[in-house]
This record gives C-alpha cells, structure tokens and sequence, in this order.
C-alpha cells in the first residue's frame, strides 16, 4: 500500500454541532495535534461527495448538518471492512489517500440497475495514447485485459480504428469533456461508463499516472484496465479486497486477475444472451428492464426529418443539443457526435433542459429547467440548481422556451411564448421596458421559439424542425435550414 503520512496515534474525531454548516474538528488520542486536521477534513469532503454522495454546497462545504457526513464515513467504512466508527481515524484516511477508481461506490440513484449490453460482439477502439508505453505495448494490454472477460464470459471484442466504437478507451487528463475531470498525479486512476449508447462503456485513463506494463514504480495498466472494463461490461464495485472490481488500487498483480467472485458476477450477467454460433439466436429469459428500449426510438435517430431541440448551446469547444432527457455533443473540431442521455454527460441532470445560454467571457453555461437552473463551468456543474428569478423576472415567470446570449451587446434573451426579456450581463439587471413583443423585434419569427442560438452576429431560431437565421444588424432573417443539418444529416 502506499506510504503513511500520519501517524497510526492520531485520530480526528467529528463533533455534531447543529449551529455549524460543517462539522467541528477535535482531536483525540494523542498529545501531539495533528498537523493538518483542516486539510484531512477537505480529503475527506471530496473523497465522499466523490464516491459517496456526498451533497455539499456551491463552496464545498456541507450543505446539511454535519449528520450525513458522519453517515458518509460509515458507509465508506462499511464498504471497506474498517471500524464503523464515523470518525476520521487513521486507517479511513489511509483508505482516503490509496489510488483508486473514479467510479463511486454507491449506486447513483439515476443509473440503471443491471445495465449490460444487448449483443454479445462488442467493438473497441483507442484514441489518445498514453506516451508512457510504446504504442504497440498499449495494444497488446488492452487486448489482454479485455480477453481476461471474454474467457470468463463468451463476450467477443473486436478492434476497430474508428471513434465511433462500444468502448472506447482514451488516455486523458484533467477535464475532458465528460463532467468527470481527472484531479493530477495519484488520487482517481481511471473510470468507465456502463453499458449504453454514446459515452456508454467508454474507458478514461489519468494520463497523469505514470503507466507501466507490470513492475516499478507506476501503475499497472493490465490491472486497472482490467477493473475499469468490468464497469464497461456493467459491474458495480465490489467490497472484497480479492475482486479486481474492488475500487482501490492493488499494489501486486495476482496470478488471477478475476476472483471466482468476479467470474460469477460476469456470468450472472451475460449467460442469457445470444449464444454465438446458434443459428437461431433466442434471448433465454426475458428480463423486463431489457424488454423496453432505454429511449424512444425517435430519440435515437438524430436525422429523423421533424427532429426538434428544446434548448441548443454552446458549451466549450463543443455545440449541445438537448430534447428531452437525451443530448447530443458536436464538437468544433471533430466529425462525430456524442450522444446519450444527459446524465450520461452530466450526473447531477436528470430532467429536461428548456433553454440552455453561453456566456464565453465567463466560459459558462447556463441551463434552464421549469423555475430553476444550473450553472456549468469548464465541465463541472457548480453546486446545486438556482431560482429562475435570479434574474428578475416577475413571479408568474415560472419557466422560459429559449434563451441566448449576444456577446456583441453582453445581453441575454429570454423568450416565452411571444414575449422576450433582455437582461444585462455586465450590470446583472432586466433591461427597463421589457418583456417586449418577439415578432416586432425579430420580424419573420413568428412561432414559438424551441431554442435559440448566437454565432458571429446571427441569432439562430428554432422553431420546429426548421432553423431561422437572424442578421441582428439587417434585422430580419436571411436564411432557413432544417434542424437536423445541424447534426450533419
Ligand atoms: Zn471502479
Ligand atoms: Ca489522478
Ligand atoms: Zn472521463
């Protein structure tokens, strides 16, 4: 295991004290006072709002009593065979600090229990490298440790040099794009998304870490890329220190990767499927939350000519499509689209969008649900949603169609139905004399806006399927597009 930075005397013991939003440190146990008690507090904050749920407040600190964090660290120790104590002792933190994968331990409410995949050839592909390895190193454990579960579970992967496969694993640091940023050296390793469409079984590795293929000082890529396509496939973590889905990092590569444990939650999962080589393929058991698709089946065809958008924005280096609970992701640079459900992209969402606005000073974005909406910088959803009337509007405003954001006069429109009010970015006040009519401001816009989005002095309305290009200096349209050329369709 990894070095110990505190001594085994020293514990940290959490008080409850209802008039404080956090708990009070004391320390017991030792005369020696410990030499960062505040920052073992903040270690403790992030691990369990990170694996645990932990809800904490737009300044980090905890948004309830100090009861659910004394709750948290029982989970956690529950979880790990320590002492369910509650308080920091040396060997929670010792757990706190071991590498690990980013994956929580408890189950987010919003995933589906027993998600795998319906078919039993899956695809892979590798993206960015990691420069630690040669190339052709890289390959051959990720093969490895991809045929580990094809051997326990008559899945087949099959390679392919395209974006667009069931898994595909990346090399990455920091935020990228997925609203899971990595956090440097050490800490998260790497995690992976469940079976599903888009995001779904895709695999992230902390280019940070230093990879190695077995032996000195780093990490085991066969190892944790083992671990990390157990999620991929739809394992949950596993609270034996023998499972390779256990969550942190073992320092010795066993001579078996999966335990007899592992096999059997494998197995469990996919020995009704399709066997191959049958000739006539036939589903065993029909599992209900198999029986009906995840989404519907218009959902799932981005060039379905009535598609429509409920909210569209800029988010980054990359365009945001919302419709219902479903998202698409294009990014500027790239030819293919993301796309998956919304909390497959960002975990805190589990509603529809209304209207989404960017502000690239600010490299924010700003997304509306009914009376209520969340702030997202860089690709983190910052604290919990706010009050739509955080910017004024009279009471009986209870949700918005469509908002945007015009760089070029630091206003942000909000329309509704056939009105629109302008709000001021820079004083962060409604402009005087508003709402005002839509279709006396923005002639030729004369339905209900979906969604509405600004590009280099044009505001694009869309309203329906069709998408209305508005000169904000000619003032009038001058073009009109279907909605789904935007998807490149
Ligand atoms: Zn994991
Ligand atoms: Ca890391
Ligand atoms: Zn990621």
């Amino acid at each position: 295991m990894q070095v110990m930075l505190l001594p085994v005397w020293f514990r940290v013991l959490l008080l409850l004290d209802p008039g404080l939003t956090a708990p009070a440190l004391v320390l017991e146990g030792g005369s020696t006072p410990s030499p960062e008690p505040q920052l073992d507090l903040q270690l403790a904050t992030d691990y369990l709002h990170q694996y645990y749920n932990l809800q904490t407040d737009p300044s980090g600190r905890m948004r309830r009593s100090g009861l659910s964090f004394t709750s948290k660290v029982k989970d956690m120790q529950a979880f790990f065979g320590l002492n369910e104590t509650g308080v920091l002792d040396s060997d929670t933190l010792e757990v706190m600090r071991s590498p690990r994968c980013g994956v929580p331990d408890v189950e987010d409410f919003s995933q589906v229990q027993g998600t795998r995949w319906n078919k039993n050839i899956l695809s892979y592909s590798i993206g960015r490298y990691t420069r630690d390895l040669p190339l052709s190193t890289v390959d051959s454990l990720i093969q490895s440790a991809l045929a580990v579960w094809a051997r326990a579970s008559g899945l087949t992967f099959v390679r392919l040099h395209t974006s667009s496969a069931d898994i595909r694993v990346e090399f990455v640091t920091n935020a990228h794009g997925d609203f899971y940023p990595f956090d440097g050296p050490r800490g998260t390793l790497a995690h992976a998304f469940g079976p599903g469409l888009g995001a779904g079984g895709d695999t992230h590795f902390d280019d940070d870490e230093r990879w190695t293929a077995g032996g000195g000082s780093g990490f085991d890529l066969l190892m944790v890329a083992a671990h990390e396509f157990g999620h991929a496939l739809g394992l949950k973590h596993s609270r034996s220190p023998g499972s390779v889905m256990y969550p942190t990092y073992k320092m010795s590569r066993p001579s078996n990767l999966l335990s007899r444990e592992d096999e059997a939650n494998i197995q469990a999962l996919y020995s009704n499927q399709i066997l191959p080589g049958s000739t006539c393929p036939q589903i065993v058991r029909n599992v209900p939350w198999m029986s009906r698709p995840l989404f519907p089946r218009l959902m799932q065809d981005r060039c379905a000519p009535d598609l429509t958008f409920d909210a569209v924005s800029t988010l980054g280096d990359a365009t945001f499509f919302f419709r219902d609970r479903y998202l698409w992701i294009k990014h500027n640079e790239q030819s293919d689209i993301k796309e998956g459900p919304i909390s497959n992209f960002m975990p805190k969402i589990e509603t529809r969008i209304d209207a989404a606005f960017w502000i690239p000073r600010r490299s924010a974005a700003y997304l509306i649900h009914g009376s209520t909406f969340w702030t997202v910088r860089g690709s983190v959803i910052k604290g919990k949603p706010k009050a739509l009337s955080f910017f004024g509007f009279p009471a009986w405003v209870q949700s918005v169609e469509a908002a945007v954001h015009v760089v070029r006069t630091g206003r942000t429109l909000f329309f509704m139905q056939h009105i629109y009010w302008s709000y001021n970015e820079n004083r962060k006040v409604m402009d005087f004399g508003f709402p005002r009519s839509i279709s006396e401001d923005f002639p030729g816009v004369n339905a209900t806006i979906n969604a509405a989005f600004y590009k280099e002095k044009f505001i694009y309305f869309f309203l329906g399927p069709h998408v209305y290009k508005f000169d904000l200096t000619l003032k009038h349209v001058v073009g009109v597009e279907s909605s789904r050329s935007w998807l490149s369709c």
